[in-house]
């Protein structure tokens, strides 16, 4: 009998140990990671620079509260910049990047409407919850939060809706846990434009698409549009908890002293780990190569698995990968596992494949084949 609620169906294994992209569980199997603990490790497991960092932040101190200066969430938060005029707030998780982003647009502009898209994921809490578009996760929870709106993602119709009632909107721009749906560079752009048009704020939601996942540090820069808001978490801290909400200067100056806060956000432990974990990503050659071996894993994807007839689609960006099956994925799942290899899902009928941006040209190999042979025999 367990003492946990039960609000996971794990699977029947526990991982005990990590290094790169493999994990080796209690009984001493191996396993070759494509899930990244939910697309959290970018670096892999055990990576030594972070390891390091923490170790030694370990040992000076842990926690002071944001009463005090601090000045590793400065470094983290310039670095997160990336040469723009965006502040940071950091909080612990994606959900609370989100409920900060909420209420930001909602303070910034006095209006309180609020548009999400269908099949978006942008957390639990109840204002993140409102803003997940998805019925099976809202169910049981309601009233939710009033005056969100909810429009098709990816469709070009959806511009009339969004008028000079808007406060804002929020949206993946590869909608993750919804089944890897990337929207198309016009619609985005046209989203946009209409967002200044109206005085309505942008917000885009990084948590899964960030810290390097698509070949760049943040999704949104390869696409010409600048946020006015994002938030991050997943890949922040390599493991560490850690979320962030950035927004321009001009937006981000209406949180003012007690406007919003969290006791633990932007602990030292986490931006310890953060700091390195930015600075290893945001370098060319190190995105360069996740471009590379994001392109190589789809490709020969793609060609393998072309003639396959349960294999419906194969789409993705960088290292964010979904191959969208005929049919129900957990049982492959569940069967990869037993051939040591471990992949995720995005909704029912899709594989979702989020490897360590560190992972080499043999193990996406490796992954490949268990990958086909698993799907072709299935
Ligand atoms: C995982 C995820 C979240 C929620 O993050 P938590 O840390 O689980 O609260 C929000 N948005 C996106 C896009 C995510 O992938």
């Amino acid at each position: 009998m367990s003492d946990l609620m039960t609000n996971y169906a794990r699977n029947p294994i526990e991982l005990v140990d990590g290094k790169g992209c493999h994990v080796t569980d209690a009984n001493g199997k191996t396993y070759l990671d494509f899930t990244s603990g939910i697309g959290v490790l970018n670096l892999g497991h055990n990576y030594a620079p972070v390891v390091n960092a923490v170790e030694k932040q370990l040992q000076k101190i842990w926690h002071t509260s944001n009463l005090y200066n601090c000045s590793l969430q400065e470094e983290v938060a310039h670095r997160l910049a990336n040469g723009k005029n965006y502040k940071s707030f950091f909080c612990n998780s994606g959900t609370e990047a989100n409920e900060a982003a909420i209420k930001l647009i909602r303070k910034a502009t006095g209006k309180t409407k609020i548009v999400t898209f269908y099949q978006s994921f942008h957390g639990r809490t109840m204002g993140s919850l409102t803003a997940t578009a998805q019925e099976k996760m809202q169910q049981g929870f309601k009233p939710l939060v009033p005056d969100f709106h909810y429009l098709p993602y990816n469709d070009i119709s959806v511009l009339d809706a969004i008028d000079e009632s808007t406060a804002g909107m929020m949206l993946e721009v590869i909608q993750g846990e919804g089944g890897i749906n990337l929207c198309s560079e016009e619609w985005l752009v046209a989203l946009s434009k209409k967002c200044i048009e109206v005085g309505a704020l942008m917000s885009i939601d990084e948590v899964q698409t960030g810290m390097g996942r698509t070949g760049s540090l943040y999704a949104w820069e390869q696409y010409p549009i600048e946020p006015d808001m994002f938030t991050l978490a997943k890949g922040l801290g390599n493991g560490l908890p850690v979320g962030a909400l950035l927004a321009k200067e001009k937006v981000a100056k209406s949180f003012t002293p007690g406007s919003h806060g969290s006791t633990f956000g932007g602990n030292k432990l986490a931006m310890a780990s953060a700091n390195e974990v930015v600075s290893t990503i945001n370098q060319i050659d190190f995105l360069t190569s996740v471009k590379q071996k994001g392109n190589y894993l789809i490709n020969e994807l793609k060609t393998k698995l072309a003639n396959c007839e349960k294999v419906l689609d194969i789409r993705g960006h960088g290292l964010m990968i979904g191959i969208e099956l005929n049919q129900p994925v957990s049982p492959l799942i569940t069967q990869l596992m037993e051939e040591r290899l471990l992949v995720l899902s995005a909704g029912a009928n899709v594989l979702r494949l989020l490897p360590a941006l560190i992972i080499s040209e043999n193990e996406l190999d490796e992954g490949i084949n268990s990958l086909v042979n698993a799907i072709e025999n299935f």
